[in-house]
């Protein structure tokens, strides 16, 4: 049986990006393997975080998981820091990663920028971390966007690396899985740049919790150039701001790329920008409607999220032992 694991960072709003990239495939795998669902708060401590704003969006970004589709009874939806095995396992990979091998990661030198020295090891760490995500439940299948490919490769070299270390084949080698033509959407106001929770400009994205006056703003300001749209998808190469909203709209619209470039074929940008707001508020609105309505009962989000603690540890803490058992540590 495949297992799932998967995660978003309780560090702001969910956007477009995160639906389309990960959390829509989610809810499509649901009924395909064992599936956690992890709100990974000690990821987010990678950056600074106010403590009542953190504890807000854990909730939220429970609630969106729900909103979209996620089935708390079917999969198991917990916040990362409830499961102590997390930074654990983490601690006993970092001990076999090579720092050569940090050194690569992408994310890292964006996150980081011209302040390498003063980032945090956790952000520098943050792979080692997200291989123990994965790999205390023994998953086998990590769906993701096209952003944290690097990180799951990095998973599967660690995972090899304890495996050759200790002996025995323990930790299965795991898989990306990137879906669909959305796997990188960009940012409204500068297409060479991915549509991001941490983008300072609340334009550069669509919030799930947007409402349709905002929508239509935010499309209305989106970068464009001065041509008509292209009537191939050739067209699209060297103008990434259509490409980006092209590829949105086949995204929301479940049709393909070369589908929407012939409906658009010609036309001026602000046609696609009117009927591309239309449709994510089609899409959008009731994911929003239910995450504010769950929202309003955090007694019952917290009771959700206790129940998947428990499931989580349940599977989680065993593999912890063996992991530890099997690199001599006496318990
Ligand atoms: P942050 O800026 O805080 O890193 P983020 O928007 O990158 O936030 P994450 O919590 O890091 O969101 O990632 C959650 C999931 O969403 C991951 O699977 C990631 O690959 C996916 N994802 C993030 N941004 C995009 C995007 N622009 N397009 C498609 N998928 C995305
Ligand atoms: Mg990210």
């Amino acid at each position: 049986m495949n297992r799932i694991f998967s995660g978003i960072q309780p560090t702001n709003q969910l956007h477009l990006g995160n639906y389309l990239g990960a959390l829509r495939n989610w809810v499509r795998l649901q009924d395909t393997a064992e599936n956690f669902f992890c709100v990974v708060d000690l990821h987010a401590l990678t950056v600074p975080q106010d403590p009542e704003s953190l504890r807000r969006s854990t909730r939220e970004v429970t609630a969106a998981f729900i909103a979209a589709g996620i089935d708390p009874e079917r999969s198991v939806i917990f916040a990362q820091s409830t499961v102590p095995g997390h930074a654990e396992l983490g601690w006993l990979l970092g001990t076999l990663t090579p720092m050569g091998w940090l050194n690569r990661m992408t994310q890292f030198k964006e996150k980081s920028g011209k302040h390498r020295e003063e980032s945090g090891l956790g952000l520098y760490s943050y792979p080692v971390l997200m291989a123990a995500d994965i790999l205390l439940y023994k998953g086998t299948h990590v769906p993701v966007g096209e952003d944290q490919k690097q990180h799951v490769e990095l998973a599967r070299d660690i995972a090899g690396a304890f495996n050759r270390r200790y002996g025995v084949e323990y930790f299965p080698l795991p898989e990306p899985v990137i879906q669909g033509q959305a796997a990188r959407i960009m940012s409204l106001r500068d297409g060479s740049k991915k549509m991001s929770k941490s983008d300072e400009s609340d334009y550069s994205r669509i919030n799930l919790t947007d409402d349709a006056d905002a929508i239509a703003l935010k499309f209305r300001k989106a970068k464009s150039d001065s041509d008509n749209l292209p009537d191939t998808k050739d067209g699209l190469t060297g103008r990434p701001e259509a490409e980006n909203l092209i590829t949105i709209y086949a995204a929301l619209s479940e049709q393909s790329v070369d589908q929407v470039v012939a409906q658009f074929a010609g036309s001026q940008f602000s046609k696609l920008k009117t009927e591309l707001a239309d449709l994510a508020v089609e899409k959008l609105a009731p994911i929003g409607a239910r995450m504010r309505e769950l929202m309003s009962d955090q007694a019952e989000l917290d009771r959700l999220l206790k129940l998947g603690t428990e499931r989580a540890a349940a599977v989680a803490n065993p593999i912890l032992r063996g992991a530890q058992d099997l690199m001599g540590l006496v318990r």
